[in-house]
């Protein structure tokens, strides 16, 4: 209320001055309403101004506004750098280089990359979002360096120090290659201060400390297994088998054996002797007794008449011809005529040996493995068992240890059958006198006698076959048992202990 008052006070002042003035000129009046109306112009002109600047600024904003939608639909893909810095054997996403889609969606840009991780170098990454290509480079770069893990090394005077010696464990993504960070003789016993650099592939190193403790060896290596051994004259021994060296700081000492005075042939005593010497120099010797225990066949002369493949037909015969002259032999058996398998009992009955020639006599099943003749074996054996009612450990490899054949089907397969029939408790027999009754049926029987006569030696093992065909190889017996006997020959049933050729083994 007060203001209005004030107001109206102010109006009536100068509603005065204008009288004053008006009476003072007589101009007056018409000069203040020219002055109006040019004031109402300059208003309007100042409002039309104003109208344009906001109609001029919508237009540019509009123009702007245009040009902007113009150029993100020309170019909608935006990365977020042209080149990434990606760690070696990192996991690397090109999809996160994305940064922003102009009208659409991260999943729906085709994305193209020959980055290998595992190979430092540079690689490009193509983007393609509506026929529009964005490309980047990425720089896939080793800068890590190697982890590496050290231990403590301790060992004697002797050994050759490398680097490796050292490495517990090294971690990196490419090769590394460890070398001293400065090399020297370390040859005193003393702990040296070791220092180990890894380096990789990049050029990144890592280097640590570590020890090595150097300790003069002056304890010898140790021998087991060298105990004393009861073995039958005549047999083989093999005097480094079973026999092992060992050392506190040389993991391969040296061991050999003098057998010098050692002879298996003869009874007696004897000493071998053992020696083994580490790198540090340190030398272990150990005696070793051997007892080779006499074996009376081995001072006599004797004939083994062996008869392979039977039991047949002629067995019967073979075995009256033996009672007549009151000769022992050896039948090595298959199972393959079991109807005579009487006579096999017969035979063993009446003091032959029974040996074990196979069950089948099959050459592509025996051989076919090492356990596809063990299999054949035991058949043989629980058949020999079974009729004789005693166990046979005597064996004839069917074609001799020396066969050919096995090669077709296992190469070195003889090889490991002689070894292992042995370690196994057998002894396998092959012959040093060939009738030669294999080479046909119905040979002469003067050529038979003539073969079977042909050796002077002190062990004669004459290899026979007893089939129902080989009727000349009965005939040839008599004559053959007289022709050694006349010469001082006993006729012996193979045991186990008994001489032993052992042709060389071709396969
Ligand atoms: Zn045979």
């Amino acid at each position: 209320m007060q203001k209005k008052k004030d107001n109206n006070k102010r109006a009536k002042n100068s509603t005065k001055e204008r009288s004053s003035q008006t009476i003072s000129t007589g101009y007056t009046r018409i000069d203040d309403e020219q002055r109006r109306i040019r004031r109402r112009k300059r208003e309007m002109q100042v409002r039309k101004q104003r109208r344009r600047l906001i109609m001029g600024s919508f237009a540019a904003c509009f123009v702007i506004a245009a040009c902007a939608f113009a150029f993100l639909y020309m170019n909608p893909l935006f990365l977020k750098a042209e080149v990434i810095q990606q760690e070696m054997a990192e996991d690397f996403n090109p999809t996160q280089n994305i940064g922003f889609v102009f009208g659409g969606k991260v999943k729906q840009v085709q994305v193209e990359s020959s980055v290998d991780t595992s190979k430092p170098g540079d690689y490009e990454v193509t983007y393609t979002y509506r026929g529009h290509k964005k490309k980047a480079t990425v720089e896939v770069r080793d800068t890590t360096k190697p982890e590496l893990e050290l231990q403590t090394y301790a060992t004697d005077l002797a050994e050759t120090i490398t680097p490796e010696l050292f490495v517990k464990e090294v971690k990196d993504a490419s090769e590394v290659k460890v070398r001293f960070e400065k090399e020297e003789k370390w040859d005193q016993a003393k702990t040296y201060e070791i220092g180990i650099v890894a380096e990789d592939a990049s050029g990144n190193e890592t280097i640590k400390k570590t020890k090595l403790i150097r300790e003069k060896d002056e304890k010898g290596p140790e021998i087991t297994g060298a105990d004393d051994v009861d073995i039958m004259q005549g047999k083989d021994l093999d005097l480094q088998n079973g026999v092992t060296v060992s050392d506190n700081m040389d993991p391969n000492p040296s061991l050999s054996v003098n057998t010098d005075q050692v002879d298996l042939n003869s009874p007696g005593t004897y000493t071998a002797v053992y020696t083994a010497k580490d790198r540090s120099g340190n030398e272990t010797t150990v005696e070793r007794k051997i007892v080779v225990e006499e074996n009376p066949e081995l001072e006599e002369k004797i004939v083994y008449l062996t008869f392979d493949d039977g039991p047949s037909e002629n067995t019967g015969k073979i075995l009256d011809i033996l009672k007549k002259y009151n000769a022992k032999a050896t039948f090595f058996v298959t199972g393959n005529n079991q109807k005579h398998d009487d006579l096999m009992k017969r035979a063993h009955d009446e003091g032959h040996s029974i040996g074990l020639h196979t069950y089948t006599h099959d050459y592509a099943k025996l051989y076919a493995s090492e356990e596809a003749y063990f299999d054949d074996l035991q058949k043989i054996s629980d058949l020999v068992e079974k009729v004789t009612g005693e166990k046979s450990y005597l064996i004839r490899f069917p074609g001799g240890s020396s066969n050919t054949v096995s090669k077709k089907y296992v190469p070195g397969l003889m090889t490991k059958l002689t070894k292992a029939v042995q370690e196994k408790g057998y002894q396998y027999f092959d012959w040093n006198c060939d009738s030669t009754d294999a080479e046909g049926n119905n040979r002469p029987v003067e050529k038979l006698v003539a073969n079977a006569t042909s050796s002077s030696q002190k062990h004669i093992n004459i290899l026979m076959h007893d089939t129902d065909a080989k009727d000349t190889t009965v005939e040839a017996l008599p004559k053959i048992i007289e022709y050694y006997r006349a010469k001082g020959y006993t006729f012996k049933g193979l045991t186990a202990n008994s001489f032993a050729p052992h042709h060389k083994v071709n396969n």
